[in-house]
């Protein structure tokens, strides 16, 4: 299964994401995880994303292509793409990466949230950097504040989840990637399913598995 999960930043793709990883096989891909990794290597690439991901910008289309394209090649089972695509060229190079390997989109997944309750989620957002285990302040907070539950090393906010920056996303997000959700509802062969990410994590989860269900069998 390929599958495609979209959203704005902070609809709790991440946390669902690893929900369909566990229940149904799926290798993850996160185009920001990859973005991240690739920063945290130190290289010059890394250093020019750093910018653009620090002002809420998009990264070049050309960039996230080969480099999601990289990483798709390297999966041959069920695939979980987070966060890309992202633009409608994005969306037209996977779908033609896709096409040449003849294994189109199965579904798109669509996680819908507010932009009031997106600030306030990801404004208490908190991760650990070696484990990617993800925290809130106020609805997931860790057992002692400030540090991971395993590893107890310390908590940090990505610099890209402070409000001016999210607000920032937010209509980039509305801007460039909700046109995607058009062309895959308009255009595309996959299937598309808007599940509302207002609800609990568990009831989220069970919209998605129940979409997957459908479209494995
Ligand atoms: P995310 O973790 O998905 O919220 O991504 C973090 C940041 O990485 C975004 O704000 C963008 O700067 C960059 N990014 C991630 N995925 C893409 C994409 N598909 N296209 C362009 N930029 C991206």
């Amino acid at each position: 299964m390929r599958i495609v999960l979209m959203g704005p930043p902070g609809a709790g793709k991440g946390t669902q994401a690893k929900m369909l990883v566990e229940r149904f096989g799926l290798e993850h891909l996160s185009s920001g995880d990859i973005f991240r990794a690739e920063k945290a290597s130190g290289s010059e690439l890394g250093q020019r994303l750093s910018g653009i991901m620090a002002r809420g910008e998009l990264v070049p289309d050309d960039i996230v292509v080969e480099m999601m394209a990289k990483a798709i090649a390297a999966v041959s089972g069920g695939l979980l793409l987070d966060g890309f695509p992202r633009t409608l060229a994005q969306a037209k190079a996977l779908d033609e990466t896709l096409g040449q390997a003849g294994l189109p989109l199965d579904g798109v997944v669509i996680i819908t949230a507010d932009d009031d309750a997106i600030v306030e989620r990801i404004t208490g957002r908190r991760s650990c950097e070696s484990t990617g285990r993800i925290y809130h302040v106020k609805y997931m907070p860790p057992k002692v504040e400030g540090v991971d539950d395993e590893t107890g090393e310390p908590l940090v906010q990505r610099e890209d989840d402070k409000e001016d920056v999210i607000r920032q996303r937010l209509d980039t997000y509305k801007k460039q990637t909700e046109p995607v959700i058009a062309y895959y509802r308009d255009g595309g062969t996959a299937a598309v399913v808007e599940v509302d990410g207002m609800r609990s994590p568990d009831e989220v989860a069970e919209s998605m598995a129940r979409a997957l269900t459908t479209w494995q069998s």
